[in-house]
């Protein structure tokens, strides 16, 4: 019998196991890794931060997907890979063989690489990522803005700490909040219009913006690259969606920044037991941005290639969409969309990313099964 192992419960996982107690697999042994029994989903978390939705409505529980799969749950992360040998290592120091490896592990924060760049952050600051222990740590921050105000330094211009800002903003009335910028434009992946829209926000809300990069972290204070010395309680690290050091001498090939290279099949372009799809992969036929959107759509794909190669079938070629719908909250049930040049800001644009948001985690939250 062969052996499928799917890594990580990521986006398109969740459309893969969505499809198993209806459709499922002869003669295949499936095994999911996954360390939490439950998926977090960040496109909701700015509006947990921002107190409009309580976690549990962020949760799309494993249970109920794999009832009747015929998956059986490892409640473990991959910690090696030893892509010649088909063997994973795992962070109880056993491993795990298969004959076809599908990985949708999403990236990471790494803290070894973030400490490097940033001394002081891992015992000082609070990170993004793993989603499931910001969620579990961010109600510690609300309890101590309920006995002052609080000066929140959020590291990172990206997507992410441009939400979380404003999240913060909204909910910690009283605070200030200070959005450290590095050196890059903010939003730099956005086209000007949204850029213009982004710091227009920002300013609304009494954001303070520095484009400075942080390069150190102590006790009640962020170390700037200028020099400067800016007073901070919760240093929140936004930055990096890296790259997982265990790909690392597992023999794939890489991209520069060490995600798996993948072709038009999303398969390994080095091994051809190997499929990746979501943050960890990295197209080699095409540019593609990491964001939770493209993820999402690779799923069926991913699902109807893994069930043809493991039929002995040839997997058939996958193009994404050039471009996206983007949506970024703005903390108060607003938001700015954006697909190509084309932007559009409101309430509207909010009540859209809610719709689309709650209605993807509805759509794997399934009722628990016997
Ligand atoms: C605050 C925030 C808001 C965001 N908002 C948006 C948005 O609105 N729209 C958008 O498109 N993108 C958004 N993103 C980006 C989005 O989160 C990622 O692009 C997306 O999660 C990538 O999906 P994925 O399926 O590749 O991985 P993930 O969603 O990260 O899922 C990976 C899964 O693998 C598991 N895992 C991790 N490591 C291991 C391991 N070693 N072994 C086994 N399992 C492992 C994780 O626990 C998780 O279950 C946001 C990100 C953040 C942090």
């Amino acid at each position: 019998m062969k052996h499928l192992v799917m890594l990580g419960a990521g986006h398109a996982h969740l459309h893969l196991l969505s499809t198993l107690a209806a459709q499922p697999m002869a003669s295949v042994q499936i095994t999911l890794v996954a360390p939490y029994p439950r998926q977090l989903y960040s496109g909701m978390l700015p509006g947990f931060v921002a107190g409009h939705y309580a976690l549990e409505d962020c949760v799309i529980a494993l249970a109920p997907l794999l009832a009747n799969s015929g998956v059986t749950h490892l409640q473990r992360s991959a910690v090696g890979l030893d892509a010649e040998a088909r063997r994973l290592t795992l962070d109880d120091g056993s491993t795990l063989g298969y004959d076809l490896l599908s990985v949708n592990s999403g990236p990471v924060q790494d803290r070894a690489k973030i400490e490097q760049m940033i001394p002081g952050a891992r015992e000082h600051a609070l990170f993004v990522r793993p989603i499931e222990l910001f969620g579990a740590l961010w109600p510690q921050v609300l309890a101590l803005a309920d006995s002052r105000a609080l000066q929140v330094v959020v590291i990172g211009g990206g997507a992410v700490g441009i939400e979380l800002s404003m999240a913060v903003a909204h909910s910690l009335k009283g605070a200030s909040v200070t959005l450290l910028a590095g050196d890059a434009a903010l939003a730099a992946s956005y086209p000007p219009a949204v850029q213009a829209r982004v710091v227009q926000a920002l300013k609304d809300r009494h954001i303070t913006v520095i484009r400075e990069r942080a390069c150190g972290i102590a006790a009640g204070e962020v170390l700037l690259g200028n020099g400067a010395q800016l007073a901070c309680d919760v240093p929140l690290i936004a930055i990096g969606a890296q790259a997982p050091a265990w790909l690392q001498g597992s023999g794939l090939v890489l991209d520069e920044q060490g995600f798996i290279a993948v072709n038009e099949y999303q398969r390994s372009s080095s091994h051809p037991q190997v499929f990746a799809a979501g943050d960890v992969s990295s197209r080699i036929d095409c540019q593609l941005a990491r964001s939770g959107v493209y993820a999402v759509r690779a799923g069926p794909a991913l699902a109807k290639n893994l069930r043809a190669v493991l039929a002995g079938v040839e997997p058939d070629s996958y193009r994404p969409p050039d471009k996206t719908l983007n949506l970024l909250s703005t903390g108060d049930r607003g938001a700015i969309a954006s697909w190509g040049n084309w932007s559009a800001q409101g309430r509207w644009v909010g009540w859209l990313k809610d719709r689309i948001d709650r209605g993807f985690v509805k759509k794997y939250r399934l009722p628990a099964r016997r």
